[in-house]
């Protein structure tokens, strides 16, 4: 059995004490095992603040936007095995993996361009110059410094490829060493591409914990970052760390989310953007079973569509099979472990409970390709909220898998956008019309409560990757519920491993400081 080892100061280790299996979700057969136990984690914090810290320091902007180019490159190169390990190990489809995998090696590039055309500036102008003396010989201008510290990055299960790139890519070119802690269920993936990595990354740039964090963070210390993605229960506890609280550790978060799609009273499904919704709808369940943290959870519909998007909906998903995911034919995997099956089939009942069914029931389903009674199957579920009680449900708690509610509306853009604010904050939310004044009012009210809007109407149709696809340009993180935290957005995904601070002189010495 493959032992699967961490990569600490510099050296591959397997761990001691007792061992997790990481299993095939679909065969329940195990894949390897992690133990994360016996690790020397304070030598591993101080060989990434001094081997790490220094490998980077000597670097410009551009040269580790280099290096992640050279990830990116070596990502690619090992794309069908790493797609194999996602299917084996993720329960993902091929169309999930690669959504997976090759978003990981495009952040890693779009950092990479990013990193070249800030060239050889060791800090960053925060907006223009200004006068604060007399004359404009005496000015201000705020920079971003590199942070002097480790960057701990903890993700979730559903993207061990993207989330440990998107993440990394982030800190390298701003200028900080990682050490990362992938989800122990699905870690497989993320292991190979710390493989890939020391090939091309200096020595200390990044580590990797396999398997639970333990006393990992109890390491953590004044100017270090800790960047979470996971469920909302996790971050709460790292909120109140003591070590986090104690030394001011700058703490992002990626939680929970219901993200919310809105059909305004102007679109006709037969058109366009009413196609669009419904492509979206779909492939926001489907997509990696669900398990996509910007999946979209609540559907907002005009009252007279209501039985119109219900056929709509559950002729589309009925032509999906569901089952090994290994399977071309397939289009809808495994969840990713008996534990998230739990919780999704929990969720299920509690939505059964005050709701009507639309599609699937509560998500009973006979997989194609797999032996019966293995694996952890779940059927796409759609269900229709039509009480107070319901929406107090659908509008509280987050089912990671196939299902989705369709709740009525009378049409109004201000009451869509209540229904949005009342996931108590989320990663993104789909508003599909063409009638710019609904459009205006909806974001107006609406973008308070997400951390991106994305606004389906004809014109953008045939180019869009839909709301699920954080793209590294954009934002990905959302307030409240979803943590608050904020990554990606071009440059601003690197200010939060950068400090800003504030300059004040000789306005021509300023200028030359954030000369490139
Ligand atoms: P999770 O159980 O919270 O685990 C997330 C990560 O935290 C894992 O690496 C886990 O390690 C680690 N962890 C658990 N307890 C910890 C502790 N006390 N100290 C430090 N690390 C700890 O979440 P999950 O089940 O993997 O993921 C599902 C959830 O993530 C969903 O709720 C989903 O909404 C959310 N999610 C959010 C985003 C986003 O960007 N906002 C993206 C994806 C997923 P182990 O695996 O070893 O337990």
């Amino acid at each position: 059995m493959q032992v699967l080892a961490s990569y600490l100061a510099g050296q591959w280790s397997p761990g001691s004490g007792a061992r997790a299996a990481l299993v095939n979700p679909a065969t329940e057969a195990v894949l390897a095992e992690v133990s994360s136990g016996g690790h020397d984690l304070a030598s591993a914090f101080l060989y990434a603040r001094t081997v790490g810290a220094r490998n980077l320091a000597k670097l410009t902007f551009a040269e580790r936007g280099a290096l992640a180019g050279a990830l990116a490159k070596v990502v690619s190169g090992a794309r069908e095995e790493l797609l194999a390990l996602a299917i084996a190990n993720g329960g993902n489809t091929r169309g999930d993996a690669k959504f997976d995998v090759d978003g990981g090696a495009l952040t890693l590039s779009h950092y990479a361009e990013l990193g070249a055309k800030l060239g050889a500036a060791r800090l960053l102008a925060d907006g223009e110059p200004v006068q604060v003396g007399r004359t404009a010989r005496m000015g201000g201008q705020h920079v971003w410094a590199p942070r002097r510290g480790v960057a701990v990055h903890i993700n979730a299960f559903n993207f061990p490829a993207w989330g440990l790139c998107e993440k990394l890519a982030c800190a390298l070119v701003a200028g900080m060493p990682v050490i990362a802690k992938p989800a122990t269920a699905t870690a497989l993936v993320a292991h190979r591409i710390v493989q890939l990595a020391e090939t091309v990354l200096p020595p200390g740039v990044l580590q990797c914990l396999i398997g639970p964090a333990g006393a990992l963070l109890d390491h953590v210390a004044a100017g270090d970052v800790v960047a979470f993605t996971g469920g909302s229960a996790t971050a709460r506890t790292l909120r109140t760390h003591a070590k986090i609280v104690e030394h001011g550790v700058r703490l992002n978060l990626e939680a929970d989310s219901l993200n919310a799609a809105v059909l305004a009273p102007d679109v006709e499904l037969t058109g366009e953007t009413g196609a669009l919704f419904l492509a979206d709808v779909v492939r926001d369940m489907t997509q990696k079973t669900g398990q996509k943290c910007t999946a979209i959870r609540r559907v907002l519909v005009p009252k007279a569509r209501l039985g119109e998007v219900g056929d709509a909906l559950r002729e589309r998903l009925a032509g999906l099979a569901v089952g090994d995911p290994a399977r071309e034919d397939v289009r809808v995997g495994p969840v990713a472990t008996s534990a998230q099956l739990a919780d999704v089939r929990a969720g299920i009942a509690r939505l059964a409970a005050v709701t009507d069914s639309v599609h699937g029931g509560t998500g009973e389903v006979t997989p194609v390709g797999v032996v019966a009674g293995k694996g952890f199957f779940v059927g796409p579920v759609v269900r229709a909220a039509n009480s107070p009680a319901a929406l107090a449900v659908v509008n509280a708690h987050e089912i990671f898998g196939p299902v989705a509610t369709i709740v009525p509306y009378d049409g109004d853009a201000a009451f869509a956008a209540h229904f949005v604010a009342q996931g108590e904050g989320c990663l993104v939310s789909s508003a599909y019309s063409d009638d710019r004044e609904w459009v205006g009012g909806f974001v107006a009210a609406a973008a308070p409560w997400a951390g991106r809007l994305y606004l389906g109407s004809a014109k953008m149709a045939a180019q869009s990757p839909g709301p699920g696809t954080a793209l590294p340009s954009l934002l990905h993180g959302g307030p409240g519920r979803a943590g608050g935290g904020e990554e990606l957005g071009g440059e601003r995904g690197m200010q939060l491993y950068m400090q800003r601070c504030a300059l004040e002189g000789d306005a021509s010495v300023l200028k030359s400081l954030v000369a490139g």
